[in-house]
């Protein structure tokens, strides 16, 4: 990831306030979109599990970011208190990146019939799906002049790639909420969007068994031919966050170099 000081700078989102849920570290997607944002003139807070804060805290710092809150998403005292210090923090926002997802590592393996658990099965979708519809409800009651949700989803939910297993089926889930959340909140001028970003070098991707593989397939077939530029989801975020993309609510945007349309590879594994 660039610096965040290296992007170019504008004022898309000057006068918006809002919430990124899901900075781990430096490779982390929602610091990718944090970064872009606060060039742009955003102010955020962040919410983060606890666990990540000293890693965290000098990310944030760099962009101006002072407001770290903690906040594990399955707990709903968490979720409440930490909307409630964002309505403290800001009154009202404008905008909410979530970009959390989680599953046991020992289930993102081999069969998916055979290995995925009642236990992790339920605990993937909560994390990973039902976390985006308990937070845009939240988020939702503090946008009185509307505002953008964006959600980050990968091709797992449309299209069946080894190991990625439940989690392709949380993320189906979590696109079917982006569809339902843009259509009660429409009317409120709120829109709900997600990002099927290629796949990117982090923590949540060593997760995936052969994650390393999704790297290399994506190079090697996606019509780009290049991995999936984390500054490119930012900027697609980006869109989608400030009021350039407000007619789009709903979308699943692709945002991977291309790899989502090809059916077959080419012979030797990339076009020439
Ligand atoms: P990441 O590990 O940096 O981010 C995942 C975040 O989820 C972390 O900040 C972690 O703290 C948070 N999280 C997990 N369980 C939580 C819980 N119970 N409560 C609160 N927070 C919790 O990895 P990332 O790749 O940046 O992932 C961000 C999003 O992007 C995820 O939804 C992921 O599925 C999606 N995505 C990733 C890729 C990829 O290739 N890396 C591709 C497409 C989509």
């Amino acid at each position: 990831m660039a610096d965040a000081y290296d992007l170019p700078k504008g004022d898309l989102m000057a006068g918006k306030r809002g919430v990124v849920m899901g900075v781990a570290n430096a490779n982390s997607i929602a610091w990718g979109i944090a970064a872009q944002l606060a060039a742009q003139g955003a102010e955020m807070a962040f919410t983060i599990m606890e666990m990540m804060e000293k890693r965290v805290r000098p990310l944030a710092d760099s962009i101006g970011v002072k407001t770290l809150i903690p906040c594990e998403v399955t707990d709903d005292a968490s979720m409440e208190a930490a909307f409630k210090t964002i309505e403290d923090t800001f009154g009202t926002i404008d905008f909410l990146v979530h970009s959390i997802a989680f599953s046991d590592k020992n289930e993102l393996k081999g069969s998916f019939v055979e290995n995925t658990t009642r236990g992790n099965f339920a605990r993937s979708m909560d994390i990973s799906a039902y976390s985006f519809v308990d937070a845009s409800r939240r988020a939702a009651r503090l946008m009185p002049r509307g505002g953008s949700l964006v959600t980050l989803t990968y091709l797992g939910s449309e299209r069946t790639i080894p190991n990625y297993n439940v989690m392709g089926v949380a993320k189906a889930a979590l696109e079917a909420s982006t569809r339902y959340i843009a259509r009660d909140l429409g009317p409120k001028k709120i829109r709900c969007n997600a990002i099927s970003a290629g796949a990117v070098r982090t923590l949540s991707l060593a997760g995936i068994s052969g994650g390393r593989g999704m790297l290399a397939h994506g190079r090697a077939w996606a019509p780009l031919q290049e991995d999936t530029a984390v500054e490119s989801v930012a900027g697609c975020a980006l869109w989608l966050l400030s009021d350039l993309g407000r007619s789009t609510t709903g979308e699943v945007v692709h945002v991977d170099a291309g790899f989502h349309i090809v059916g077959l590879p080419d012979e030797e594994g990339g076009a020439e």
